[in-house]
């Protein structure tokens, strides 16, 4: 029988429609209903054959005091908090669910979109505060989108925002599917160049040596005077303090974000902007994206296991 430890928050609400695939299996829940510290993974990892993570820390301390582990199982796609390099010393495979939440996570930036150029969110909390100031916004239709990272995500939101009539731009060196690119009628640019033509800037890249801090004071400043940003990604992705230099300095309009470098953000002085949005993590929280995750990363976690 294996012991498996599944931490994912979300995972726990579709727990009962997972239980035919563990059938067999020791589970042991995170019920903490948050994000796992280093000292719990190791704490609750340490008997485990195989682990089905979230967002929660699987680093070298933790792999190494979990003797019996034998496959990682990400839950999503982002695997930052997780030390491949360790993993890999031992010969511990690790699977990811690419695919699962795409479009959860593209509808979303596609929301933010409609927020950011409405200021739907300063606009609703003032009505509640007593106001009805009728806030002017921008349309859409002919804006320029620009994409950092045109993997699974940047290509739905690609897709929705021609929709939208957006003309859509982006900058991935590694994407190379032409016919995607002529059937949207997407424009490649280099980094700078999208910055300086796009009304919106969208974030679609991993965490990795190379995008930690991307978006630094130079190249917010290389953005359009008045741009908006948009990052569902990563926070890190973002120098946290030149983007409160640009939104405070109004160099850009405003920015919206789904993940920040540290989550919860504690009292972070970009909280106060009423230019900057913040919302927790949901990027892939929806019942159809968690359903389809967990059912990926369970059936990914067995074969492993099995083989
Ligand atoms: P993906 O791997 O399908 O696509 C990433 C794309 O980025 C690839 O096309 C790759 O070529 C490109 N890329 C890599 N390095 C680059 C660089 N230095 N410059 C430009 N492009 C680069 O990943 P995805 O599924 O589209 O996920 C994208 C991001 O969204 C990841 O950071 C992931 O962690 C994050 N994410 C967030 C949520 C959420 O809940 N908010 C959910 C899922 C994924």
């Amino acid at each position: 029988m294996w012991t498996v430890l599944i931490t994912p928050k979300s995972y726990y609400e579709v727990r009962k429609e997972m239980e035919p695939l563990l059938k067999g299996c020791r589970v042991i829940y995170n019920e903490t209903g948050r994000t796992l510290t280093e000292e719990e993974m190791c704490r609750l990892a340490s008997g485990a054959d195989g682990i089905l993570v979230g967002v929660d820390p699987v680093s070298r301390k933790v792999i190494e005091g979990a003797p019996r582990l034998k496959a990682v199982s990400k839950y999503g796609v982002g695997v930052d908090n997780i030390d491949r390099e360790a993993l890999e010393e031992r010969g511990i495979p690790l699977a990811t669910t690419p695919g699962a939440n795409n479009v959860s996570v593209a509808e979303l930036t596609v929301g933010l979109l409609f927020v950011l150029a409405r200021n739907l969110y300063a606009a609703a909390a003032e009505v509640k505060a007593g106001g009805w100031s009728r806030v002017r916004g921008t349309e859409l239709t002919g804006k320029t989108l620009g994409l950092v990272g045109c993997g699974g995500i940047g290509r739905e939101v690609a897709r929705r925002a021609r929709g939208l009539l957006m003309k859509v731009c982006f900058y991935d060196p590694y994407f190379q599917d032409e016919r995607f690119i002529r059937e949207h009628e997407l424009e490649r640019l280099s980094l700078e160049e999208l910055l300086a033509v796009s009304d919106f800037v969208s974030l679609h890249v991993p965490l990795t040596g190379e995008t930690r801090k991307l978006m630094n004071r130079e190249r917010l400043g290389l953005m359009k005077p008045g741009a908006y940003l948009i990052n569902t990604a990563r926070g890190e992705l973002v120098d946290e303090e030149a983007l409160h230099w640009a939104l405070s300095s109004g160099r850009l309009a405003g920015a919206a974000c789904d993940v920040f470098s540290k989550e919860p953000p504690g009292d972070h002085p970009l909280l106060r902007l009423d230019n900057f949005l913040l919302t927790p993590h949901v990027g892939a929280h929806t019942h159809e994206a968690v359903t389809r995750m967990a059912k990926a990363a369970t059936e990914n976690l067995l074969r492993l296991l099995a083989a």
